[in-house]
């Protein structure tokens, strides 16, 4: 899995961070971002509902089965 996020049309709502706090964050001015690329199985779930849960789709999620990660 490949996790990018787009600071740019990210509404600050911060929903993202609390579903995964591993792999999202803020900047100053609360926009997202990404710590962790290419996150572990353990959270990959979680990453998944805060993407399908973003309210301005700002975070995107590539599956990848080559790297089996
Ligand atoms: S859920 Fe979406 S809009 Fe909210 S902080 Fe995360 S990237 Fe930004």
């Amino acid at each position: 899995m490949r996790v990018n996020a787009n600071s740019r049309t990210c509404a600050v709502s911060s929903l993202c961070v609390y579903r995964a706090p591993s792999v999202f964050s803020q900047d100053e001015d609360g926009h997202v971002v990404v710590l962790d690329h290419s996150p572990g199985e353990d959270v990959q779930d979680e990453v998944r509902r805060a993407a399908r849960g973003c309210p301005t789709r700002s975070i995107e999620v590539v599956e990848s089965d080559a790297t089996g990660s």
